[in-house]
């Protein structure tokens, strides 16, 4: 079946949706986006993502392009045309088509296009995944989801090269703040649920929002706070987060094994939850 995809206000087969070269997105990374999962026919947490995509719109000044109302609907469409069971539909807009200038356009029309592919449907008997750790080297802006991803590339790039899954990015104070593309977490050594608090310095994921509620939801204990790389070497356990990777045990840190190098019993409650979670969404 071919791929349709949405580009301003049309729908166009996939390998025909095209924007101009003076796209802000081409030029400047001028743009946000949003990838949510489809599980089951449903979207996973869209307000959510709505909510984080209005943030990032509103934190660069890039205004909506339709009403949140009209976007849910043409989502909607995109996975329908598409026939997405499960999968993922990335959404994103940029501040538009203009001469190459780098302060904004006077009158700027923000572009908006849509893809939706199938994936893999979730598998809560997910195997554990090797992460290694790099040198934090992004802006201090990390909480808006921006389409500049050059270093989140550049870092899942070299783990790919090493054989890893992630790489989680360090801070010169040691201090871990995220993966390219995932929220990181560990269980100490004292058995503490630990993941960075949001802030100006990781994407405040949606699925570490859904675990955080989840955990707490369970009685689990959790804290939100910096960890160190030394902490996450000695930890029982450890985890990612994200859209695509819902909740996926680390078992090696820079090739050491993480705990006893097997899935923790703790991430696998976590993966209980969340799978019972992914079956509880309202009908798209
Ligand atoms: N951090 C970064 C840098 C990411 O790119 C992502 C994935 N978009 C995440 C965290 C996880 O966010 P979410 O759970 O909303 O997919």
């Amino acid at each position: 079946m071919s791929r349709v995809a949405y580009v301003q206000g049309r729908y166009v087969p996939h390998q025909e949706a095209t924007t101009h070269i003076d796209d802000r997105g081409y030029q400047f990374a001028d743009g946000v986006y949003e990838v949510v999962a489809i599980h089951r026919g449903r979207l996973v947490d869209e307000q959510g993502h709505l909510d984080r995509l209005n943030r990032s719109l509103g934190e660069l000044c890039i205004g909506w392009p339709m009403p949140p109302s009209a976007l849910k609907v043409v989502m909607r469409e995109v996975i329908r045309r598409n026939r997405i069971h499960n999968g993922i539909i990335y959404l994103q807009i940029t501040r538009g088509i203009a001469p190459r200038n780098h302060a904004f356009p006077k009158t700027p029309e923000s572009v908006t296009v849509m893809t939706a592919r199938s994936t893999a449907p979730f598998d809560p008997d997910v195997k554990g995944v090797s992460v290694i750790t790099i040198p934090e080297i992004r802006w201090t802006r990390r909480d808006i989801k921006t389409i500049s991803l050059l270093p989140n590339v550049l870092g899942k790039q070299q783990a790919e090269e090493e054989g890893a899954y992630e790489a989680w990015m360090v801070e010169e104070n040691g201090q871990i703040t995220e993966g390219t593309s995932s929220n990181a977490w560990i269980v100490t050594v004292d058995g503490e649920l630990v993941t960075r608090q949001a802030s100006h310095a990781i994407l405040n994921g949606i699925t570490r929002l859904a675990v955080i509620r989840l955990a707490t939801e369970e009685g689990i204990e959790l804290v939100e706070r910096p960890f160190s790389v030394d902490e996450a070497r000695k930890a029982r356990e450890a985890f990612v987060t994200s859209t695509t990777s819902f909740v996926k045990p680390v078992v090696r840190l820079d090739g050491d094994p993480v705990g006893d190098g097997e899935p923790g019993p703790l991430t696998r409650r976590l993966i209980e939850y969340y799978a019972a979670y992914l079956d509880d969404q309202d009908a798209a």
